[in-house]
């Protein structure tokens, strides 16, 4: 069940979001302010537990809020999308003492979770990263640089993967960093070609030492932890695409029954409402198949193949139909004043960002194959 009213948000997203979007894209600006007023509205708080001040809403609420909030600006989606991953891994593998540490902050959205496992040389392959944590007298010295990380240049906290051993391939550990620790400097905002709004950067740990209890989790164990997490995390990006599903359509159906041409709507062509037709069925069953996985993550069943599959067909959706929505604007889709050929370039990120559509691919085809 949800304490959230929909509607409230849905019409929150287009007060708060939807007018300046367009210039956030433009200038490639982070709306921290914009940020700050969904905080107070309880969105960066929704699965952390009641008495840690979040408010303790089921996955299914987490996609409904997501789909929102991407339905006007898919940037400040993936902001939420990366927070919550950080807000999981405390949750799920979080001592009391760092929950109640550090939990409240990010339910209040007083401070952004932002969660570092990617390298330059190291992205599918998660288990080749090559950033370090020495254990020494006083706890772990960090060495490594991180490429990637969303909220980066904003995060109130890092949750840092890094290799604990040489003689596992796998052993891998987390850590939760304070930004302002000596020797952790998060690099310039990188130019990304959509979801402008979101901030990404690299970051860079350089003898950071900290302390035994910043252990996030089992040492040695953070890459199964980073599976677990990620089963989820593809849950939220998926709604994500569905998000922006949902503004190609809508979009492009006022655009094609507006525009005229040959002296009637071009919604009265077959061809318009052909793409119209696809991109609806391709909504609900991004929806649905959303849905699906969400259901079973709150059930506590396993969701990983069934997020899998529902990442892999929204994302492709997503980037076909922002096609089909700047098709049916046809020169006016091309033009950057018009909202579908932001579309266009943000749901690309959907077929990348918390593992690629391949890996979604070999991630079944394994299940599919498995004796
Ligand atoms: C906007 C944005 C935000 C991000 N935010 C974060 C973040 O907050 N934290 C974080 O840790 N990371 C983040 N990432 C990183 C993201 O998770 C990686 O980009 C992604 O996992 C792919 O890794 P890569 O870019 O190194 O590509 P690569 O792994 O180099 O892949 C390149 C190509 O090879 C293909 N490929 C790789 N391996 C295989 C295989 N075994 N079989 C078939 N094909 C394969 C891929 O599918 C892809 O097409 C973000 C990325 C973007 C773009």
């Amino acid at each position: 069940m949800s304490c959230f009213d929909f509607e409230t948000i849905d019409r929150l997203a287009r007060c708060v979001l939807a007018p300046h979007s367009k210039r956030w894209d433009r200038d490639g600006i982070f709306p921290r302010a914009a940020l700050k007023i969904l905080a107070e509205h309880g969105l960066f708080g929704l699965r952390i537990a009641t008495d840690l001040g979040g408010s303790g809403a089921s996955c299914e609420t987490l996609v409904r809020v997501i789909e929102a909030i991407a339905r006007h600006d898919a940037g400040v989606a993936l902001t939420l999308a990366a927070h919550s991953l950080v807000c999981d891994h405390l949750r799920w593998f979080g001592t009391p003492q760092q929950q109640q540490q550090y939990l409240p902050d990010l339910a209040r959205g007083e401070k952004l979770g932002a969660w570092a496992l990617a390298e330059s040389g190291s992205g599918s392959d998660a288990a080749s990263i090559r950033c370090r944590a020495e254990k020494n007298e006083d706890g772990w010295l960090l060495n490594g640089r991180k490429m990637f990380v969303t909220q980066g240049n904003w995060a109130g906290l890092y949750v840092v993967l890094a290799r604990t051993s040489d003689e596992r391939r796998n052993a891998v550990s987390a850590f939760l960093v304070d930004p302002a620790s000596p020797g952790v400097q998060a690099g310039p905002a990188l130019e990304k070609m959509g979801c402008r709004s979101s901030n990404t950067c690299p970051l860079s740990l350089k003898n950071v030492q900290i302390a035994d209890q910043a252990l996030l989790g089992e040492e040695g164990r953070a890459l199964s932890a980073a599976l677990t997490l990620l089963d989820q995390g593809r849950i939220a990006i998926s709604a994500l695409a569905c998000g922006l599903i949902r503004a190609c359509l809508e979009d492009a159906t006022r655009h094609a029954k507006r525009r005229q041409q040959f002296g009637r709507p071009i919604a009265q062509f077959q061809a318009i409402q052909w793409m119209l037709a696809d991109m609806a069925t391709e909504h609900e069953a991004a929806w649905l198949l959303t849905h699906h996985a969400a259901q079973l993550a709150d059930t506590g069943a396993s969701c990983g193949i069934a997020g899998a599959k529902a990442k892999l067909f929204s994302s492709r959706s997503a980037v076909a139909c922002a096609d089909r929505a700047v098709q049916i604007f046809g020169g006016y889709g091309y033009l950057k004043n018009v909202a579908v050929e932001r579309y266009y370039r943000d749901a690309k990120v959907c077929e990348i960002g918390e593992g690629t559509s391949e890996i979604q691919r070999l991630v079944i085809a394994r299940d599919l194959l498995r004796e």
